[in-house]
């Protein structure tokens, strides 16, 4: 039996939901499952990493453990998977992850496979991959002994009916990283869901035209408690900062359902958001690109439209 270990994504003491899909995932494959939890007081989640489907739990909870800092989080990584003898470490897609991913696989002598949207077991292990703007699927055949994966968000589906048991292992602290210290994380204070945790999404583009019209939008998201992005086009024009970019230079998301309101659908946006579940488009031209991959578009003036699917919405909401 595969042994898979699930790095849990924990932010500011939440446990993240792409946790659970990968440890459904996992057990889904019928592997024996592990999750390793890093930070500080992050101790009283066990429980709540059990349930989310890991049989044992390591945990490296330590004051030192604070800020997140690549060169210790891959430590208490790397022991978990030795002490747990894991085939495979799977990580969620973050901004962390990259940063750990690599260091793991160097030190567990893992090849590392980033991006992945499937996995199979068998006599080897392969692995999908989109590339090239998600326009081919690679199918990678693993020819080491340990896997070290970062999986598209989205990729995989959780099981709401999934449990494990608890059986937690304490991790020691791994030690300083005297090379790179992190002194302090600013994070975004503007109080706006982020992109990467939002079951919505409303993306802006260049035909909202002007401040106005991107205000409207996020009218539309703030209705909706979606997560407002952004195509390039209106990061590139100052309109909206660089951390709203959804695409191919910007954030990759999937989430519940994603509305592109006056976006054309640019092959680098879509490498953005077409793991999106449910995808709606408003766009005044019935050619444009988006409603290709759209499951609902409507064809007209966003300045007409927005106001109507608001007034809707309010309706229903309330
Ligand atoms: C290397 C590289 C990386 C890139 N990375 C990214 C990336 O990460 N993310 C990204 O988004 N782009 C990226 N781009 C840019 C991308 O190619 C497009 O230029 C960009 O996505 C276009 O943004 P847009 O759809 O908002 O604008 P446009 O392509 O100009 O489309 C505007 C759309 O709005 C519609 N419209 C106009 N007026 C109205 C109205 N009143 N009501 C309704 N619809 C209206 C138009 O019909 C049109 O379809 C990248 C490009 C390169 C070369």
């Amino acid at each position: 039996m595969a042994k898979i270990l699930v790095v849990a994504d924990i932010k500011q003491g939440v446990l993240k939901s792409s946790t659970t899909e990968l440890l459904s995932k996992a057990r889904a494959l019928g592997a024996e499952t592990a999750v390793v939890a890093m930070g500080s007081g992050i101790a009283p989640l066990a429980p709540e990493l059990a349930k989310a489907g890991s049989d044992t739990q390591y945990i490296a909870d330590d004051a030192s453990l604070e800020l997140f800092s690549a060169g210790p989080y891959a430590a208490a990584v790397v022991d978990a998977a030795g002490q747990f003898g894991a085939d495979m470490v799977w990580f969620g897609f973050s901004e962390s992850s990259k940063a750990v991913a690599p260091r793991v696989a160097a030190q567990l002598d893992a090849a590392c496979a980033t991006e992945i949207t499937d996995v199979t077991l068998g006599d080897t292990v392969e692995v999908i991959r989109p590339a090239i703007t998600n326009k081919v699927l690679q199918r990678v055949k693993i020819n080491t002994d340990r896997l070290v994966a970062v999986v598209r968000a989205g990729a995989f589906e959780a099981d709401e009916g999934i449990t494990g048991s608890e059986n937690v292992v304490q991790l020691a602290a791994p030690a300083p990283d005297t090379k790179a210290v992190v002194r302090e994380i600013v994070s975004d204070t503007s109080g706006e869901i982020d992109l990467g945790d939002a079951d919505i999404v409303v993306s802006v583009g260049r035909g909202a035209r002007n401040e106005a019209g991107v205000e409207l939008v996020h009218e539309l998201a703030k209705d909706l408690d979606a997560a407002f992005g952004s195509s390039r086009a209106m990061v590139d024009a100052g309109f909206m900062p660089h951390n709203k970019q959804v695409g191919q230079t910007g954030r990759i998301v999937a989430p519940s359902l994603y509305m592109a309101i006056g976006i054309s659908g640019a092959i680098q946006h879509l490498a953005g958001m077409n793991g999106s579940k449910v995808i709606m488009a408003v766009n005044k031209d019935p050619e444009a690109p988006i409603f290709n991959v759209a499951d609902y578009g409507i064809v007209g003036d966003l300045f007409e439209v927005v106001p109507i699917l608001r007034e809707e919405i309010q309706k229903v909401r309330s």
